[in-house]
């Protein structure tokens, strides 16, 4: 079932259309001008619009041309409905950015049939649409922990830094790792390695701010990115993440482990950090400092 919209001046046209629509099950809307059919497109957002191209004041070539050039409703398939037989009419429709064409008086099994063509090729671009936004997605994360990859990050970063320092906008990095990993691995194994990994990507995204980007950043390593944040708060955060992360009890068959990270925090404005690049050396900085003093506790730059 569809929802369409039926646009001519001749009530019988719009009474036989409507009633054949109807049968097939779809939902009819109907206006008689160029006018009220373009409002309707815009606050119903119909699946397919049937546009008669003789209209009094603006004309269906018109009301095609705009209904095309509108982002919201560009993508709506438009068949016309002409009762000129003339091919210029039609090409000139198409020209207008029309799917297709059906000639008046219609004949009801090829009026269904153009509209179930058009309806399903408007359900194949909307799932493809779909599936390359979860592509994207896809190519933004890291597979193992589902945050976002590095490459992500730094395409981020850039591009948030130059924003920060047009609007004058606090931002923090946060960077950490997880203490003796490579030992863990060597103990516990690479696949239970993984999987704290895994936790750990969760753990992330359940406690930082909606506002706030995690990626991984490569191995054991994770970066946060938080927005109008300035270190102080961000040092609050950080902590909070690196107690829960102290306190989490990490099942592997009948074991229960816990690991510890280092976190290292710097925030813009700071004297020294002029760009993306320098925001994350002196977020790292920070974190070997952390590693110097002991491990398991939060530095800030
Ligand atoms: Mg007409």
């Amino acid at each position: 079932m569809a929802r369409i919209l039926i646009i001519d001046d001749s009530k019988l046209i719009l009474h036989v259309a409507k009633t054949i629509l109807n049968k097939q099950g779809h939902q009819v809307l109907l206006a008689e001008d160029g006018n009220t059919g373009l409002q309707t497109a815009a606050t119903e957002y119909p699946d397919l619009i049937l546009l008669d191209l003789i209209l009094p004041g603006i004309d269906g070539y018109e009301v095609c041309q705009r209904i095309k050039k509108e982002d919201a409703t560009s993508e709506i398939p438009v068949i016309m409905l002409t009762s000129k037989s003339e091919a210029a009419d039609k090409v000139r429709g198409l020209e207008m950015g029309a799917s297709d064409y059906v000639t008046k008086p219609f004949d009801e099994g090829e009026l269904i049939a153009r509209v179930n063509i058009h309806l399903q090729i408007r359900e194949l671009h909307e799932n493809l649409k779909e599936k390359n936004r979860q592509l994207k997605e896809m190519a933004n994360r890291d597979g193992l922990t589902g945050l976002y990859n590095h490459r992500y990050f730094q395409e981020t970063i850039s591009k948030d830094f130059q924003r920060a320092i047009r609007y004058h906008e606090s931002l923090s990095c946060v960077m950490f790792d997880i203490d003796h990993f490579k030992k863990f691995n060597d103990n516990y194994g690479h696949q239970t390695g993984d999987m704290v990994l895994k936790t750990l990507g969760g753990l992330i995204e359940e406690l930082i701010r909606d506002s706030d980007l995690s990626a991984r950043y490569g191995g054991e390593e994770f970066v946060l990115l938080m927005y109008h944040t300035a270190p102080k708060e961000a040092l609050m955060i950080a902590e909070r993440l690196r107690k829960a992360v102290e306190q989490y009890k990490f099942h592997a068959d009948d074991l229960v482990l816990t690991v510890n990270i280092s976190v290292g925090v710097a925030g813009f404005p700071h004297p020294e950090i002029t760009d993306a690049k320098t925001l994350i050396e002196c977020a790292d900085k920070a974190l070997y400092r952390a590693k110097d003093e002991g491990r398991n506790r939060v530095v800030v730059f």
